[in-house]
């Protein structure tokens, strides 16, 4: 298995912030291993405020192999901070919510680019696209070709396949214990075979424009 991966950095009005972007390229059938939508599915019931209330979000969100049936590849990037950098902000939870939005802005930028060009893309966290989600208010989703699901709303165990494709785990804020890094992980679905350096040339294409 083949990983890739780019330092790159992000101008705070405080500083500069140095992240990694590492990416796994294969087919869509690599992730179906880590595919549990029944348990996934009841962790959300159970435990997200989100639950039934984002088109994107389960119930509503498909079964990941029902979402990725038209494309044959996948990208799956996984954005990494570590979050001693952010020692000019005291709290440590708004260390991560920093760090977070940095990596989600950059990540979400980069693949809606990808998607323009070379397919569909696999988002951090549930779609964004409208405030509130029109599911909210009983109404059907305003954008259903740009709308995005992320692998845990598909019903993927996202902490286990960091570990299998990059060696790499999930690290969580628990009270009064800062984790080394923050890290999110999002997944582009294509027909094409894009080159390393095609990938990672238009990161610095998308982040720039
Ligand atoms: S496009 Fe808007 S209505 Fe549709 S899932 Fe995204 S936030 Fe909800």
């Amino acid at each position: 298995m083949s990983i890739h991966s780019w330092t790159s950095f992000a101008t705070t009005n405080t500083g500069i912030i140095q992240y990694s972007v590492s990416f796994y390229q294969g087919l869509t059938k690599d992730v179906e291993p880590f595919a549990d939508t029944e348990r996934f599915s009841l962790l959300c019931a159970s435990g997200c405020s989100n639950y039934g209330k984002k088109w994107s979000c389960p119930p509503y969100a498909p079964a990941y192999s029902e979402r990725v049936k038209a494309w044959e590849r996948l990208v799956v990037f996984f954005f990494q901070a570590e979050l001693a950098q952010f020692s000019y902000i005291k709290n440590d939870y708004l260390k991560i919510k920093a760090a977070n939005s940095i990596l989600k802005s950059r990540a979400d930028k980069y693949l809606r680019h990808m998607t323009r060009i070379n397919g569909s893309y696999i988002s951090t966290g549930s779609c964004r696209l409208c405030k509130p989600c029109k599911c909210k208010t009983g109404e059907p989703c305003r954008n259903r070709l740009l709308m995005s699901y992320s692998f845990e709303a598909m019903g993927i165990d996202v902490n286990a396949l960091v570990k299998s494709f990059f060696g790499k785990e999930l690290l969580w804020y628990r009270k009064g214990c800062l984790p080394l890094y923050t890290s999110v992980v999002v997944g582009l679905l294509t027909n094409e075979v894009l080159t390393d350096s095609y990938i990672e040339e238009q990161y610095y294409k998308s982040i720039i424009t």
